[in-house]
This record gives structure tokens, sequence and C-alpha cells, in this order.
């Protein structure tokens, strides 16, 4: 990120884009583009760069653009989508930079789609999920392919993905049925494997998902509306039966009801949300989500970390949250974008959710001793769960600390919570540390550094098993980690939460 010069912030870049002015210099011609044409627009005053097959002029973008304009160079006249997916996957640069559309790079045309029939037919290996030869990448990614096929009573309708994975669970199947549209996309690794199915006939609205965790079996099970023999389960659409590197496949949104929002602190809310009854997802330990709101005509999409509803002390999720409902703790800024959007909904009305992402692995506080969390103001929400985690199923676990650092004492996050929490479990420890204190503050106070790291990051014995995760505005990780690895801690030790 770079600091952008006034009047460069998003809501003016949203505000230059309705004001009718010619972007593109086209004159709102749309054009088909070669590559030698992309080829010859590399400069800062003329710069096209293509993201997925879309050509935009990003040159009237260029002083708008968080990253700076070096950044934006680095595509200019070629194709940026890789370097885009590296950087801001998540953005959402086909309504934010519709203006600057030149056209399409010249296409070769797709085949038609074919029905997915449940008669016996040449196309029997693609009917039960085996991709066709031309989609299997090498000979080691067909041994890992999951496959699905499908079959039905008179009431239900239940396709089964064979995902070859062992220690399958809920939290790697994602399943939306919305008018008549199904998509289960299961995580195999880095890997997503993806249903999507335009269905024969009507199902109800609510679904079920079973999964054989050991054999990796994953059914999906949709009640019929009319019992009636189904001939087909439907049109596949466009990303059906493939199986691509989770980073390529395109983020999926569906609309969440607000159910509750209720104060925290000051400035900070805590947000109900309530998933559709046709959706299936449970978002993992570690992982955020894309909330996705139309600000002024554009689509604005920020991340968010789900916490729990409250800290748990018996260590027992309610069963409120265990699905249907997502809990997110938010600081609305006085002037931000998107939080101040978020402020003004009301309950009952609904915001986009996408699918969880984030490079957390449990497997990374399976057999821990100490855990150390370094969380500053909302750098708290990743905290939430994995505290939750570590405490309830790390048997190995020794000690947790929580080092949270906030400006004043005002701006603490479930303080109460906290410290119930380390008088009930003598593993758990917190410490408050205030940028900002006023003086009648007797803890600690000051910013991250190495003597306060020294000071608080300890092993319990000389080799105990240790993972220190950091979160927080961007210099606070940063520092965090430069200070901790000059302490002598490893890359595996350190884990940062970042987009
Ligand atoms: P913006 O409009 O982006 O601005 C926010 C504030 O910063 C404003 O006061 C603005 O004036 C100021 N500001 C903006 N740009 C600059 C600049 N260049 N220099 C100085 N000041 C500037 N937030 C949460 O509250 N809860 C979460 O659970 C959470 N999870 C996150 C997870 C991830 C992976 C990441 C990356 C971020 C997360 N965030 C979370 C932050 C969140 O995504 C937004 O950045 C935040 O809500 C602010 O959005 P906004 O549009 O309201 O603010
Ligand atoms: P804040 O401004 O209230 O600051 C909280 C504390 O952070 C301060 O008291 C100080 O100790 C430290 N801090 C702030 N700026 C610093 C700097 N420049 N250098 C060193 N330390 C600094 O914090 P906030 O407004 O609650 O912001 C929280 C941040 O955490 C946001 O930037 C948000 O994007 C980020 N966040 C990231 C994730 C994630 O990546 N997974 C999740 C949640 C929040």
């Amino acid at each position: 990120q770079v600091p952008l010069k006034p009047g460069r912030s998003l809501m003016d870049w949203i505000r230059l884009t309705k004001s009718g002015k010619d972007l593109t210099g086209l004159k709102g011609r749309l054009i088909e583009v070669t590559e030698e044409e992309l080829a010859k627009h590399n400069k800062k005053e003329d710069c096209w760069i293509c993201i997925r097959g879309f050509v935009y002029n990003v040159t009237p973008y260029m002083e708008y653009h968080p990253g700076g304009e070096d950044e934006l160079m680095k595509a200019a006249g070629t194709d940026g989508t890789d370097l885009f997916d590296q950087v801001h996957r998540w953005v959402n640069y086909e309504s934010m930079l519709k203006e600057c559309l030149v056209g399409r790079m010249a296409v070769k045309p797709i085949a038609a789609p074919k029905e997915i029939s449940s008669t016996l037919s040449e196309e029997k290996k693609q009917l039960n999920g085996v991709l066709p030869e031309k989609k299997v990448l090498g000979a080691s990614v067909k041994d890992i392919t999951p496959s699905y096929d499908w079959f039905q009573t008179d009431s239900l309708i239940t396709i089964v993905i064979y995902t070859k994975q062992k220690d399958m669970n809920a939290e790697l199947v994602t399943v939306d049925c919305q008018d008549k549209q199904l998509r289960g996309e299961i995580i195999v690794d880095d890997h997503s494997y993806l249903v999507e199915v335009d269905l024969g006939h009507a199902v109800q609205e609510d679904l079920a998902v079973n999964i054989a965790e050991k054999v990796g079996k994953v059914e999906i099970i949709l009640k019929k509306k009319d019992n009636i023999h189904w001939k087909m389960l439907g049109r596949p659409l466009g990303s059906h039966n493939t199986f691509i590197k989770r980073t390529d496949r395109g983020l999926f949104y569906r609309k969440c009801k607000l159910v509750s929002k209720t104060e925290v602190t000051h400035d900070t809310k805590l947000f109900c949300l309530m998933l559709p009854k046709s959706t299936h997802l449970q978002i993992p330990t570690g992982q955020h989500v894309y909330l996705k709101q139309i600000i002024a005509g554009t689509e604005v999409v920020k991340p968010y970390t789900p916490v729990l509803p409250f800290l748990p002390l018996d260590f027992k999720e309610p069963s409120r949250s265990a699905g249907a409902h997502i809990y997110l703790m938010i600081k609305i800024y006085s002037c931000g974008l998107f939080t101040q959007a978020l402020d003004h909904l009301q309950i009952g009305d609904y915001i986009s959710v996408s699918n969880p992402e984030g490079n957390f692995k449990k497997s990374q506080v399976q057999t821990l001793e100490d855990l150390f969390l370094l969380a500053a103001g909302t750098g708290f929400t990743p905290m939430v769960k994995l505290l939750n985690f570590a405490l309830t199923e790390i048997s190995c676990l020794r000690t947790v600390k929580l080092i949270f650092f906030n400006k004043t004492e005002d701006d603490i996050l479930w303080r109460n919570q906290l410290e119930q929490l380390a008088l009930k479990d003598e593993r758990f420890e917190v410490q408050f540390i205030l940028s900002q204190p006023t003086k009648d503050w007797v803890g600690k106070q000051g910013k991250i550094s190495s003597s306060l790291l020294s000071e608080f990051v300890k092993r319990s014995t000389k080799d105990s098993k240790v993972l220190i995760c950091i979160c927080g505005p961007t210099p606070f990780t940063e520092q965090g980690v430069q200070y901790l690895k000059d302490l002598g801690y490893s890359q595996e030790e350190i884990h940062a939460f970042t987009a």
C-alpha cells in the first residue's frame, strides 16, 4: 500500500466513474483487442491491462490505485490476471474498472454445455463426474481428482461426491442452491472441485450435507418440490466438474440477512448474519470471508474474520452459531467507506458474504505446547476462534498468552470476557498494552517492540513447541514479525494474518 494523494480515495474514484467522463478514450465504444494491440499500450499515460480476457485502460485509475502506480505498471500492455490474483483476487475490478473497459481479447469459441442425463450414453464418463481427458492436467492430478454421481428416490435427489480424501470434513464443503442453481464446492488441499448445475426441476429450500469423513464421501441431499421422476440432474454450468487450484476459482457470494447488531465498544459492533437455509457453509478457524455491498453504484468488497458470539467459558460452541449464523466484530470508522455503509444496514437487510479464504491451517496448532497471540485493535478477531480451538482441542497445550495492543482502555474488545477466561482457565493469560493510555492506567503501555516481545513471549520450556500468531494494522504486523525473527523464532513458529 502507498499513501494516496488527497482527493484520490476509493470514494473519489467512484465519483469520477460516475461523472460521465470518457475514461477509455474510445467514447464508449468496445473493441476487440489483439495481443499486438495490447502490447502497444504499455506506458503510464497510455496503459492497458488484460484481466481474465477483458482489457482495461487503467491510466485514469493510476493515482487511485492503493498499491501504487509502479504496481499497476508491472502489468502494462500484458495479461495481468496472475499478478492481480496474487495481490488482490477479491477486489471487484469488474465493477471498479467498468468505465475503463476497452473491450475483450480476441477469444476462441467455447463448446456449448451438454445436459447431464441419467441414462447411459457415450457421455457416461462425464455423467459420473469423471473429467474428460482434455480437462485432466496430468497423471498425478487425475489420481486425486474427485468425481460425482447422483441418484434419486421419490422425494430426494442425492448427489454423491467421491473426494478421494481421507480427512474430509464439513468445513471443506460449501453448498448453495438458489433458483434451481446448485453449486457445491469441495476443497481438497489447495485445489477446488466444483459441481455446478442448473437443476432440471425445482427443489425445496433446505438442503442437507452428509460427510463420510473416513472415506471422503460427500452427499448433498435435496428435497424434490414435486415427487416426479427426474430424467436428468440438469444442465451443467460453466465450471461444472472442474478441479482447479483454489486460488483460480472465483469468489462466490450468497445474500445473508442481518439479524442483530450489538455494541462491543464505543466504535465496534458485533454483527450477526444468518445464512440462507439453502446454504451449507462453515468458516474454518483462522479464515476470513469477504463482504460485498453496492456503494454509490459500485460493488465494494472488504475482508472480515468471523468470531464466536462470545468467548465460551465452558468451551462448547453454542448450537446457534453451529452453521446457520456468522458473527462479525467490526470497527466502524467515522470516514470508512465500507464500515459506514455497514453501520447503516437495518435489521432484516441483506448483505453478500463470500466463501471462506485464508492460509491458516489447524495443523499448525495440533501439537503445540505454547501459543502466543499478538493482536492489535480488530486484529483480535482471528484470535477468537483460535483461542477456543486451542483450549478445547489441543491436549498437549500448556500455555496460551494473548498480548492485546490497543490505543485506550475503551478500545479493548471483550475485556471482561478475556479476564474471566483467564480466571477460569489457568493455561490462559491476557496482557493489555495501551499506546495512548490515560494517566490512571496502571498496566503496560507502549507499542510493539523488541523489548516488550522478549518480556512476554517466552517458551514454557527450553524446546517447547511454540506458535506465535500476529494480527493488526500492517505496520504492526510487519514490525512484529521482524522483531520475532530477530529474537530467534523461525518462520514456521510465526503466523501473520493478512489478506
Ligand atoms: P476505509 O475507507 O478503507 O478507511 C478506514 C480508516 O482508515 C478511515 O478512518 C480512513 O480515513 C483511514 N484510512 C484509509 N486509508 C488510509 C491511508 N492510506 N492512510 C491513513 N489512513 C487511511 N476489520 C474489522 O473491523 N473486523 C474484522 O474482522 C476484520 N477482518 C479483516 C480480515 C482481513 C484479512 C483484513 C485484510 C482486514 C480485516 N479487517 C477487519 C479490516 C477491514 O477489511 C477494512 O479494512 C475496515 O473495515 C475498514 O474499511 P472501510 O472501507 O470502512 O475503511
Ligand atoms: P488501532 O488504530 O486502534 O490500533 C490498535 C493498536 O495497534 C495501537 O494501539 C498500536 O499498538 C498498534 N498500532 C497501530 N498503528 C501502528 C503502527 N503504525 N505501528 C505499530 N503499531 C501500531 O487499530 P484498528 O483501527 O483496530 O485496526 C486494526 C487493523 O487490523 C486494521 O488495519 C485491520 O485491517 C487489521 N485486521 C487485519 C486482519 C487480517 O489480516 N486477518 C483481521 C482483522 C483486522
